[in-house]
């Protein structure tokens, strides 16, 4: 997708922190973090959101779980507790529509979630 912000944060062609990358994911730094640690996981392939997800795809969705555990060990905030969040669609609060999974860590979350 072209005119996609995460698929060019993906692809290098606007400037991000990214924190990790590998041939089917990215993860960067949010540009308004809600909590310490506040990184994005994404796929380089641009999925709109959850509900297109094919069954050939439930693997990258796991890479991606795989990817953000690691960064949380990686930034010592696994024993204390981080939040994975998944907006799907406005009524969640998607801003993005290219899928992307949160990594929030490095305070206390408060549940139910706002
Ligand atoms: P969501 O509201 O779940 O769709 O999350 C989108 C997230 O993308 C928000 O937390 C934004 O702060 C973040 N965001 C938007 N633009 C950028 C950008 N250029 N670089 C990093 N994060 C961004
Ligand atoms: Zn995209």
């Amino acid at each position: 997708m072209d005119s996609c912000l995460f698929c060019k944060i993906a692809r290098h062609e606007l400037p991000s922190k990214i924190v990790f990358e590998d041939e089917n994911n990215v993860a960067f730094e949010d540009i308004n973090p809600q909590a310490p640690t506040h990184i994005l996981v994404i796929p380089r392939k641009h999925i709109e959101t959850l509900n297109s997800i094919s069954e050939e795809e439930q693997l990258l969705l796991g890479g991606m779980v795989y990817t953000a555990v690691a960064i949380a060990k990686d930034r010592k905030i696994s024993s204390s507790g981080y939040r994975l969040v998944w907006n799907t669609n406005r009524g969640a609060g998607q801003s993005v529509y290219h899928i992307h999974l949160h990594l929030l860590g490095g305070r206390a979350m408060a549940w139910p979630p706002g």
